[in-house]
Formats: C-alpha cells, structure tokens, sequence
C-alpha cells in the first residue's frame, strides 16, 4: 500500500481504484488525478504491462491537458491489462466488465486510448452510458477519421509561425508517424501550402526535398501498406526520419523519440508536439537553448480531447471544429507570447497557464473552508 501513496501531490490523484475479475480475466485500474474542473476525461489504455505509476502519470496528463484547453473536466486515466490484439469476443467481454466494475464512478467519463477504439466506447456506452469518442452512429463524431488533432495542429503551427521570421507557404515539413494524428496534420498543412518532405512509420521513412503527394500516401495507407511503398521518394529507415532538414518537423508517432542523446540531430526551426510527451524534458531544454521553437503536446495535440468534450454536450462536427481552432489558436498565442517575453519554456509558460486554472477551480472547492 505504500506505494500506492508515495506520489501524488495537493492535485491528486484524487482515487486509485483497482479492478479485478478472476473469472473473466480482468485486471485494471483506474486513477482519477483531479476533478475540480468536473469529472475527469482521459483514454482507457489496454496494455500487457501498465503500471499504476504511469496510469498516474496520465492521468495528470490529462489534468493539465483539460484545463488547458478551457474545458469544463478533470483529468484521468485508466488501464486494462491484456493484448490488445486478443480475439475481439475476449477483448469485448473485458471492456464491458471493466465499464460494468467502474458503473458507480460518475467522476470518470470512459474515452478511447492505445489500444481501445470507438467500437470498445459503444461497448461502455451499451453497459453504462458514460463515455466519449463514439461510433457516428451512436452518437460519436469519429474524431480520428475526420482529423481532429490534425486540425488543430494545423491552427499551432500557423500560429506560432507568427514567432518566426518564415511563413507556411512552400515551408518543408516533416512527419514522424503517419497515423491519425500524422495524415491529418499533413493533409490540412499540404492544404495550407506547406510542403511534407518526408514521413515515416513503424517500417520506414519515404523521403523526397520536391514533395510527397499526401493524398496519394494516405490512400496507400488505406490499402494497409507502408509509406516506403510510395514510388517517388527515397526510402530510408524509420529513425531517418530524425535527420530530415525541413522548417517544421512533427512527432506523431510514440514517446520520449527525441532525448537528450539525439535531439542534436535534429535539422529543424520548429517542432510542433503530436504525440503525447514525444521530446524528454531535458531535450526539450536544447532545443529552447538553441532557438528552435517547440509547441509542447498538452497545448499543441489537444484537438481530439476537445472534440470529444463537445461530443459528450451533443455538439455537431462544425461547432467542434470550430472550438478546436478557436482554442487552440488562443492558447498557442498566450503561451509563446509570455515565453518569449518572461524568457521562459514554451512548457513552462504552459504548465503555469494550466496551472492557475486548475488552482482557480480548486478555490471553489469544498475542503478550502477549513
Ligand atoms: P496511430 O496508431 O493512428 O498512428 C501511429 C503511427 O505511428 C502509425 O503510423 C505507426 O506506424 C507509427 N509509428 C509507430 N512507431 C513508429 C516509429 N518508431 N517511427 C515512426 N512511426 C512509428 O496513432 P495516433 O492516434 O495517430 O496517435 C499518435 C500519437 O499521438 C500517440 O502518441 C497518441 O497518444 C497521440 N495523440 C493522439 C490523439 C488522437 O486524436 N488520435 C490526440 C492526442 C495525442
């Protein structure tokens, strides 16, 4: 038990609760870190191996990422042990026991993360209701088909551009992970007149200074292939994609890519944060030291988060959207504006933001009046 107490801090985590069902196999946990915006919104991961600590970590992800986007919920997070690739009855019978064993929690609303997807929400929605990130058809704006992050990266981008002496016509940009956050941005940049000069996936790098027709590459996707299988561009491996010189380059793939022990390889002016915590601490400092511009992930990815919030008040595709953009515009323009006049980290300048609006909803909380 002691462990489960020694982190945590006057934000949270407010609840740690463990699941387990012997008979159908489930395991999980569920970390409510803080809810004095409203209830907490954060992804069910399913993993083999999720520790409580990362579920923690999340979840204060998800605090900072939630409030930061001026909406009206905490942060959480929760975990389901197992593959996420086992055989869907299986996988199916252990979202609908978790979503059934965590009924009586009203302050964790049940959204998609790794390894869950919209399906697995309609399965909590059946069994309890209480879930974003929805099939159309039941109610969802399908927020990965129709690039929500990716829009809002978008906005980032052409925001911060406004603290640098170049402008998104013809500016080369390069994508590490062409998934739905990777296509998305891409596609609504190349729109922008921007130009992807190299993207890359889980099995290679497609690499062309002349440009890369975007649609063509995500129509290959769609016909399960890799973007090495782009005919005009040079291939290369997947971590090449690192060495790129572009103006803007954009993780989009996994966390902790760019450390302290390879940030130096990086040929760019600006990066822009798709993944969650893709850049250490440590190389997000380098990066600051040597005038390269870096819109941290809570800030810059947080279009599908919003997207999903508007989805829970029954708001359409258009309103979200156009929320996404207004928010996101905003929020990149106040954090590099006191970044660059406090000389402080573009994350700094977030956290502090995030920050005084979690203390200020904690002000009206009960236990202040003792
Ligand atoms: P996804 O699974 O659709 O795509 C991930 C892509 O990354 C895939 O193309 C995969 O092949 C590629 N990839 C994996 N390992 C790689 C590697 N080593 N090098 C290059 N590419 C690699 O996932 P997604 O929904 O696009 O999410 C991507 C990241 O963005 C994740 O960190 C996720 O947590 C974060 N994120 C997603 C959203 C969203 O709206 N989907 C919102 C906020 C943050």
């Amino acid at each position: 038990m002691n462990d489960i107490f020694s982190f945590g801090d006057e934000l949270g985590p407010l609840k740690i609760i463990h699941v387990q069902e012997p008979a159908i196999g489930l395991k999980g946990i569920l970390v409510v870190d803080n809810v004095a915006k409203g209830p907490s919104i954060g992804g069910v991961r399913m993993a083999a191996d999720v520790t409580v600590e990362e579920c923690a970590r999340l979840a204060r992800a998800m605090t900072f990422k939630n409030a930061a986007a001026g909406l009206p919920y905490g942060g959480g997070k929760a975990v389901l042990m197992g593959d996420p690739k086992m055989p869907k009855h299986e996988k199916q019978i252990l979202i609908r026991g978790f979503a059934n064993a965590l009924k009586e929690v009203e302050q964790y609303i049940f959204a998609p993360d790794m390894g869950t997807d919209e399906e697995c929400m309609a399965w909590v929605k059946d069994e309890i209701g209480r879930v974003v990130g929805l099939p159309r058809e039941v109610g969802g704006i399908p927020l990965d088909e129709i690039g929500a992050t990716g829009w809002g990266l978008s906005h980032v981008v052409d925001v911060a551009l406004e603290f640098c002496d170049f402008n998104i016509e013809g500016t080369r940009f390069a994508v590490q992970g062409f998934g739905a956050v990777g296509k998305n941005v891409s596609k609504f940049l190349s729109q922008d007149g921007a130009i992807a000069v190299a993207v890359s996936d889980s099995t290679g790098t497609v690499y062309n200074p002349d440009g890369l027709d975007i649609k063509k590459l995500i129509a290959l996707k769609a016909e399960g292939k890799s973007v090495t299988d782009y005919p005009d561009g040079e291939k290369r491996d997947a971590g090449a994609i690192i060495d790129i010189e572009c103006d803007i380059w954009i993780p989009a793939a996994r966390p902790d890519v760019i450390h302290e022990d390879n940030v130096h390889r990086l040929n760019t002016k600006m990066v822009v944060e798709g993944a969650n915590i893709p850049v250490t601490q440590g190389a997000e400092k380098i990066l600051h030291d040597k005038g390269i511009l870096c819109v941290p992930d809570f800030i810059a990815n947080a279009g599908g988060v919003i997207c999903a919030a508007m989805e829970y008040q029954g708001a359409s595709q258009s309103a979200a959207f156009a929320t996404i953009e207004e928010k996101l515009r905003r929020n990149t323009r106040e954090v590099l504006q006191t970044a660059k006049q406090e000389k402080i980290l573009p994350r700094e300048a977030s956290l502090n933001m995030a920050r005084k609006r979690i203390d200020r909803a904690m002000s009206f909380r009960r236990w202040n009046l003792f």
